[in-house]
């Protein structure tokens, strides 16, 4: 690799590093992608299966934001159609709508107690449209407790135990407030005013995305094989040479950094894909599992990716479990566990970066975040401004 001929070199080649190498390589930059998979478009990587499905490689991934400047920026590489994702979960035997809402709460209680709770929730809520599920379960009135407690033991105790390995209450609030309680019949999973799905999938998009004459890049290559950093004269080298051109690094910093003050920790998700010979395995896109199944949820693709294939589907089930590098079970690390020994963790590893002046951290992974692909994008686009 001829580094010098490089204005900028980009670790990964996922949102956070495809968007930053095609904005700068738009300004007569010369970039180049290291990524040590085989393959470009990192957790948004879909493939075909053989019968002719389009899977999502690392879990199902749903476009959805609030802002324009995003889907515009991405609009430019690919065409778009319409998608409101909606999610059912299995309660008691029944599929009902998740986020839990009105519909949900008119299918598991009688109807005269379904009325009731109805009502006090309007009468204490007129304006709200949603409200956490941790403001339902300490409400003073006891029906409203009484029902934000069967929905917390239904929808989240075991589903949060078994996506995190941990009792609910050890879960960060934020996690638990990620899904809230709807107050009315809205049924879509997200709120975002732009919901839409790449016509020809993320793949494709990527490889438009990439696909422009400043931007060259190595697959296979893991940075850690060929990046020093001497931290005496705080340089970095790349196959040995002083590399002092930007770099923006997306991977994960404590491998960067040799794991020097321990390991992140991660959720991550042993991933189970299966092929049946008929049209349609379930009624919906996802369905949720939150209590005795040991997979969170089932995902079938053709309802993701608009394909009509009569006779063939391919479904994925998600059984939660810890990262463990050396579990070929997981194939990666997922949810970034945010405490604050974990986070005290993550500080002193970029503390170590912040020494090197060319190096930018970004993305779900460089940052020990849990980012949506639009927030990655946001951030990649404000990257490429500043350097
Ligand atoms: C199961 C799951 C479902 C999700 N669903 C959604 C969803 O529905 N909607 C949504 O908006 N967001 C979703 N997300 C979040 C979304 O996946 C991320 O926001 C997005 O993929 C982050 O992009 P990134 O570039 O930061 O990271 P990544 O996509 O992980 O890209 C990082 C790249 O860097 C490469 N790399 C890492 N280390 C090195 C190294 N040492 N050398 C070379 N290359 C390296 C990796 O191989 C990878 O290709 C989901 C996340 C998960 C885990």
């Amino acid at each position: 690799m001829k580094m010098n001929q490089y204005d900028l070199l980009i670790v990964g080649a996922g949102f956070a590093g495809a968007v930053v190498a095609r904005k700068v390589a738009e300004k007569g930059k010369k970039v180049l992608i290291v990524e040590k998979r085989q393959q470009i478009g990192g957790n948004m990587y879909e493939k075909f299966e053989e019968n002719g499905v389009r899977i999502h490689l690392y879990g199902p991934h749903i476009f959805h934001t609030n802002n324009e400047k995003v889907f515009e920026f991405l609009k430019q590489f690919s065409e778009f159609y319409p998608y409101e994702h909606k999610v059912i979960g299995k309660i008691d035997g029944k599929l009902v709508p998740i986020p839990f809402n009105f519909t949900s709460l008119e299918m598991l209680f009688e109807k005269e107690k379904a009325d009731k709770i109805k009502t006090i929730l309007k009468e204490h809520y007129p304006e709200l449209e949603k409200i956490s599920i941790l403001d339902l379960i300490k409400h003073e009135n006891p029906l409203i407790k009484e029902f934000g407690e069967y929905v917390f033991e239904k929808v989240f105790v075991h589903y949060t135990a078994k996506q995190w390995g941990i009792p609910v209450e050890e879960v960060d609030k934020s996690v638990i407030n990620r899904v809230p309680v709807v107050l009315g019949y809205d049924d879509r999973y997200f709120k975002d005013s732009i919901q839409y799905m790449p016509k020809e999938g993320f793949t494709k998009l990527f490889e438009n995305m990439l696909n422009h004459e400043n931007i060259d890049i190595v697959l296979n290559k893991n940075i850690t094989e060929i990046i020093e950093l001497d931290f005496e004269n705080k340089k970095v080298k790349i196959e040995g040479e002083i590399f002092e051109k930007p770099i923006i690094f997306t991977g994960a910093v404590d491998e960067l950094l040799n794991y020097k003050y321990g390991r992140l920790p991660y959720r991550s998700l042993d991933l189970v894909f299966e092929n049946y010979h008929k049209t349609y395995f379930q009624p919906n896109s996802v369905v949720n599992y939150p209590n005795e199944e040991k997979f969170t949820r089932i995902t079938e693709f053709k309802y993701l990716t608009n394909q009509e294939i009569e006779g063939e589907t391919t479904i994925l089930k998600e059984y939660p479990l810890k990262y463990d590098a050396n579990n070929k079970k997981c194939l990666d690390p997922y949810y970034p566990i945010i405490n604050e020994e974990n986070i005290k963790m993550y500080n002193n590893y970029k503390e170590e970066i912040n020494k090197f002046h060319n190096i930018h951290l970004v993305g779900r992974l460089a940052e020990y975040k849990y980012y949506n692909m639009d927030a990655v994008i946001e951030k990649a686009l404000e990257m490429s401004e500043k350097i």
